[in-house]
């Protein structure tokens, strides 16, 4: 039996995406996967913000992280760690063997752009990544200062993670001068996970074409040679890709600036409870995600007690904390597909069973 998934990635999958995944199979190589894999672009493009392909990878999002670092990273790259996901780019980097370098900032809190500004006056670097919306303490960096002190040095290509945002909070990708930007199936855009999108600029190109070593899973050549051909170089996840295209009707037609507002609103109903119970946001609120809120446990709960009967009697799970933050904060997501109706009977449901636990 499936329960309602409050944790922040896999959320729940409503049923009409289920169905419109169901639609039986074609042909990778197909003119009906062609059209397909056409019909997604312009969506894609509206979300991100871009006039670059968006490509679509059978993957989790490590995939193309891992990839994007294989096709961009030629001197060093700079690695900014604010959580369990951005720690982690800079640990991927060195598995790939390419040369690395940090900023360290305190979990819960932001990148700070003026940090990034005197490293990269070091020179050592020709790419930065960093996560946009940091899942781990749901804290969201602020991504067109960052960029704007990116875009001060030429040589520098961007990788920005936007998992946990994509489709949730702006992101302007050609705006802020993003060139890679990178997101999953399985946060906002409430699909199940297995599919990875991949905004990737010309110049980001051209530095892939000058270095060896980039695989053929992740390069970005051949994606590119495929996507002009309205392909994916190897067989595609087409189910997901069926689910796609109805999540990107329904935002379509919800409209994005409805969507962002949709989230900020749901976001905000779940602030005001965590709050009205006495638990403060692990981030500075300015620095709050839209996606998910990340509480600290201030009042020392047993969040895995509490997780065990929400499941039990309201057929739903929070999250009780990643990594280091395990039993310290809770996280609950309200990104994808849910309404004022569905985190209404949510906070109803938290309401209840934390104050039978005493909060
Ligand atoms: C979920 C998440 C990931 C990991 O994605 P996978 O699909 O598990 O590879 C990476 N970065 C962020 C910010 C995430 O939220």
């Amino acid at each position: 039996m499936s329960h309602r998934l409050y944790i922040p990635g896999p959320i729940t999958v409503s049923e009409d995406t289920f169905a419109a995944m169901n639609k039986g199979m074609i042909g990778h190589r197909s003119k009906d996967f062609v059209a397909l894999y056409q019909s997604l672009q312009a969506g894609l493009q509206a979300i991100a913000g871009t006039s670059d392909p968006v490509y679509l990878s059978t993957s989790s999002s490590w995939g193309i992280m891992e990839g994007a670092l294989r096709n961009v990273v030629a001197k060093k790259v700079l690695c900014c760690m604010n959580g369990a996901f951005s720690d982690k780019w800079f640990d991927v980097a060195n598995r790939v063997g390419k040369p690395a370098g940090f900023l360290k900032f305190d979990w819960g809190k932001p990148v700070d752009p003026d940090a990034v500004r005197a490293e990269l006056a070091t020179g050592q670097y020709d790419a930065i990544a960093y996560i946009h919306s940091e899942t781990s303490t749901g804290t969201l960096s602020p991504l067109a200062e960052i960029q704007a002190v990116v875009r001060e040095h030429p040589e520098v290509i961007s990788i920005v993670d936007t998992v946990s945002s994509f489709s949730a909070v702006p992101i302007n990708k050609d705006a802020n001068g993003v060139d890679v930007l990178i997101t999953g199936s399985q946060k906002a855009l409430a699909l199940p996970p297995g599919l990875s999108l991949l905004g990737v600029s010309e110049r980001a190109r051209q530095r892939a074409a000058t270095l060896e070593g980039r695989g053929y899973y992740f390069d970005f050549l051949e994606f590119q040679a495929n996507h002009e051909k309205g392909m994916t170089p190897s067989t595609p996840a087409i189910a997901l890709i069926n689910g796609l295209k109805h999540q990107l009707e329904k935002i379509s037609s919800e409209g994005l600036e409805n969507r962002y507002a949709r989230h900020r609103r749901l976001n905000d109903k779940v602030r005001a409870w965590g709050k009205s119970r006495g638990f403060t946001l692990f981030p500075d609120e300015r620095y709050g995600t839209r996606g998910l809120n990340c509480f600290s446990n201030t009042k020392g709960v047993d969040l895995e007690a509490i997780n065990k009967t929400l499941k039990s009697r309201f057929n739903l799970v929070i999250d009780g904390g990643y990594g280091k933050l395990k039993g310290k904060t809770f996280r609950v997501s309200n990104m994808g597909d849910e309404t004022d109706a569905t985190i209404d009977a949510l906070i109803t449901a938290l309401d209840t069973v934390f104050g039978e636990f005493g909060a």
